[in-house]
């Protein structure tokens, strides 16, 4: 069994990333590791703070080690709120503050064409670095649909769908998740890794 870390203090996100690798590997988080302090995001692109946690991790513990980011990128608003997703509306603000100013910016605006992107960041045994995304293409509608799931998704609607986010059920939404994609292709390369 390999242990990877990753760089996470969310627990409900690790158990979501421990069900998509399944029995093969075993997972450890940040407490684990013992990390408790917060890991700084600064960086101005998904790519960057994915691997700004990874490294931090890496750089603490020496073991090999994952982190992931994700940004709703809106095209009428050129791509935002992208790496500002988590406090789109402040510092300390709630998914419902974020869902408010988002349906605000977007009042009268036609385009609602979004994409959610994950990137994740591995650090591999050697300090290698590799890099997995995932989108998922789909757009925002009017008002809030559906109470299930997490941040956006009662105001977002995957391409081909006529369903949010928060009204597909959870082993559906884990078939077309940005991070369902990155993960299948973070999984398959760790296969092949050895
Ligand atoms: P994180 O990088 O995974 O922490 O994601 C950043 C922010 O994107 C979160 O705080 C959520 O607001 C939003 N987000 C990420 N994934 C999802 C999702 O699957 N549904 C809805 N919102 C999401």
């Amino acid at each position: 069994m390999r242990t990877l870390v990753f760089a996470t203090g969310n627990k409900h996100k690790a158990e979501e990333v421990q069900d998509f690798l399944g029995k093969g590997f075993a997972l450890s988080c940040l407490k684990d590791v013992g990390i408790t302090e917060d890991i700084p995001e600064t960086a101005d692109t998904l790519e960057g703070n994915a691997l700004q946690k990874a490294k931090y991790v890496y750089d603490k513990t020496g073991k090999s080690c994952f982190a992931d980011d994700t940004g709703l990128e809106v095209d009428a608003l050129n791509g935002a709120p992208g790496v500002y997703t988590a406090r789109y509306a402040g510092e300390s603000c709630s998914s419902e503050d974020n869902i408010n100013l988002l349906l605000k910016n977007l009042e009268n605006v036609k385009n609602r064409t979004a994409r959610f992107r994950t990137v994740i960041a591995y650090i591999d045994n050697n300090g290698s670095v590799h890099y997995f995304d995932g989108i998922a293409e789909g757009s925002i509608i009017q008002e809030r649909c559906g109470i299930q799931g997490f941040g956006y998704d009662p105001i977002f609607m995957p391409k081909g769908y006529d369903k949010t986010f928060a009204q597909l059920p959870l082993s559906e939404k884990n078939k077309i998740s940005h991070r369902a994609l990155a993960m299948q292709k973070f999984i398959s390369f760790l296969k092949d890794e050895k």
